[in-house]
């Protein structure tokens, strides 16, 4: 069997598109453009680099991008302030708290710190409530990327088991929600499940979000499974794998997102579309 690439880029370019349109839609609207802002705490390489990609994703759209970034010995307070402020903002439409924190510091805390309705990123305590619930909400921009693909390529969930592997608040959990309300069954497994590869092999639908490279491999899978792989593993200087083993588990797939090129493109459209859509509810209001 050669499985289906489910074509993250390809997506995103679309995406890209419809939220430009969107955007100017609103901008032509209301007199503004949908604003995203950025909270950082220096000191984390890796987050510099996200950070930029997402100044150049806001950018590609035509939304306004701000940057503030504390100091590496910042304290709760002053971060907690920082996101306050930004949160009572009019102008400021979404608010991204730029994770790793330095360890002095509380994410949970900052994430409270919150207006749930500018939380780009859907972690927020009321916006993960409102997801479980399956009220209207900003979803976790990656589970959302995920279903996104899915709904791309048309594949229906109704009655199929799903396998979620991996059960953090920013991927596993939030994608176990979405795929229940599309009336999958849904298992969670984590580092704890006993027989991962037999819970995995009942999987219609098996989703990797675990950060451990080639994790499930083909011999896991049911044949003709869709297999979606949220893993991003670096394995040597600029080589990235996911949490599924490509060589195998594509021979077994029906259809499956490569890594790069699979989930991670679509994960800032996702993050630009909470943003608009987080504009226009706040406009609604205003
Ligand atoms: P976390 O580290 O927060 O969670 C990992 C999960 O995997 C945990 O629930 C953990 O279980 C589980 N796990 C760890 N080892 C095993 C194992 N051997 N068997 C089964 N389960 C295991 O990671 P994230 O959810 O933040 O990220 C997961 C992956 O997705 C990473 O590679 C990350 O880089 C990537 N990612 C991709 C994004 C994208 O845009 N595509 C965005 C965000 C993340 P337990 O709870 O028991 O510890």
């Amino acid at each position: 069997m050669t499985a289906l690439l489910l074509d993250g880029r390809g997506l995103a370019k679309e995406l890209k598109a419809q939220i430009s349109q969107k955007g100017a839609e609103f901008k032509a609207r209301t007199g503004y453009a949908p604003q995203l802002v950025v909270i950082q705490v220096a000191g984390n390489a890796a987050s510099d680099w996200y950070v930029r990609s997402i100044r150049r994703s806001c950018e590609g759209v035509g939304f306004g991008f701000a940057l503030q970034r504390l100091p590496e010995t910042c304290d709760q307070a002053t971060l907690e302030a920082a996101i306050q402020q930004a949160s009572n903002d009019p102008s400021i439409h979404g608010i991204i708290i730029q994770m790793p924190l330095p360890s002095q510091l509380s994410a949970d805390g900052a994430v409270a710190a919150l207006n749930p309705q500018k939380d780009v990123d859907g972690l927020h305590p009321t916006n993960a409530g409102r997801l479980a619930q399956g009220l209207a909400v900003l979803v976790p921009n990656t589970p959302a990327g995920g279903m996104a693909l899915l709904d791309r390529y048309q594949i229906n969930l109704a009655g199929k088991h799903a396998v979620v592997v991996g059960r953090s608040n920013v991927v596993g959990k939030p994608l176990a929600q979405l795929l229940l309300a599309r009336h999958a069954t849904v298992t969670i497994c984590h580092s704890r499940t006993a027989n991962l590869a037999e819970v995995i092999r009942q999987g219609d639908l098996v989703a990797a979000a675990v950060g451990k490279a080639g994790l499930v491999t083909g011999e896991m899978l049911k044949p003709g499974a869709v297999v979606l792989d949220f893993g991003i593993n670096e394995v040597a200087e600029g080589q990235v794998v996911g949490d599924v083993d490509w060589e195998s588990a594509s021979k077994v797939a029906s259809a499956i997102t490569p890594v790069p090129g699979g989930t991670g493109p679509v994960t800032n459209m996702m993050l630009l579309q909470n943003t608009l859509q987080a504009a226009q509810w706040l406009a609604e209001q205003a």
